[in-house]
């Protein structure tokens, strides 16, 4: 099974629209595609029925932004009814904090002589309410400040650098909560990703746990094949589904294309066996 269960659309931080990415996972053979744009559900009535229209299995999906001992840690949620009001809700309170939030990113970079980089941000922003790191980056290439998207994070947004604020997202239990309320499946997203100690990262495990949370992704666009291994690992001793997951913005940017990503080692429990 060619399965696909995260990526974004200009709804969030990707450059291609919902239809777009439908096309061009269908394009690639990917037969199950989970649409996540980051704190917002609103692609997904167009991907799903473009999907519908291209024979291609849809899945709704979204990743949420949540913060866990100071790190920023993404939930996927997958399979959801997407009018759930405690979703939609939660969703709307996430969002809530971007808007402040640029502005804050927009003030530090100001202090360090890059002028006016929201209203450069907002130029690559598709989704006004969903302005996103990617967004600043973008504008700091595109106005030949940094080479590329890499680079800007690297010497800008992340923390310890100029452009980085502090932000409070939503708790692991919330998300994870409101994605079980409106009866979807929640994810870690690329666990490798996470700045945290060993004995931090059980805990995140444990909390998730608790609050519902079944998946984690072994594969992942951000995963090195060592990276794979030690989330497989854990998929086992934890007893968690597994997913498989490009989380592919646009070809400029990302390493791994829609459905691109390796097979999910053969002895776990993939998350579509409870999505299809
Ligand atoms: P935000 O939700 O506004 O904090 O933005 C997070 C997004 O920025 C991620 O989903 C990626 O799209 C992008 N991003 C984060 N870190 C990096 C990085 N080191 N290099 C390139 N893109 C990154
Ligand atoms: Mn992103
Ligand atoms: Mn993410
Ligand atoms: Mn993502």
């Amino acid at each position: 099974m060619n399965a696909d269960l995260h990526c974004h659309s200009t709804v969030s931080d990707g450059w291609l629209d919902p239809e777009a990415v439908v096309r061009r996972a269908a394009a690639n053979g990917v037969e199950l595609l989970a649409l996540t744009d980051h704190d917002e559900i609103g692609g997904l009535e167009q991907a799903s029925r473009v999907a519908a229209e291209l024979g291609v299995r849809f899945v709704d999906g979204v990743e949420i932004s949540t913060s866990f001992c100071g790190e920023t840690i993404h939930i996927v949620g997958l399979g959801f009814d997407r009018t759930h009001p405690v979703l939609i809700a939660g969703l709307r309170q996430v969002r809530s904090g971007r808007d402040a939030r640029a502005l804050r990113i927009s003030a530090a970079l100001e202090m360090v002589g890059i002028h006016d980089a929201l209203a450069g941000a907002r130029q690559f922003a598709r989704n006004p309410a969903l302005v996103s790191r990617a967004h600043f980056a973008r504008h700091l290439v595109a106005a030949g400040i940094m080479p590329d998207v890499r680079t800007v994070f690297d010497h800008y947004l992340v923390r310890g650098k100029p452009g980085f604020v502090e932000h409070e997202w939503a708790s692991i239990e919330e998300a994870t909560g409101w994605i079980c309320a409106a009866g979807g499946i929640a994810v870690i997203a690329h666990p490798a990703r996470y700045r945290l100690s060993s004995a931090n990262l059980a805990l995140l495990f444990d909390r998730f746990i608790a609050a519902g949370g079944e998946g984690v992704e072994v594969v992942s666009g951000a995963h090195s094949e060592d990276e794979m291994r030690r989330f497989a690992t854990i998929a086992r001793q934890r007893g968690l589904l597994a997913s498989r997951a490009s989380d592919f913005h646009g070809e400029q940017e990302s390493p791994v294309d829609l459905g691109c990503c390796n097979p999910l080692p053969s002895d776990l429990t993939p998350v579509w066996s409870r999505l299809c």
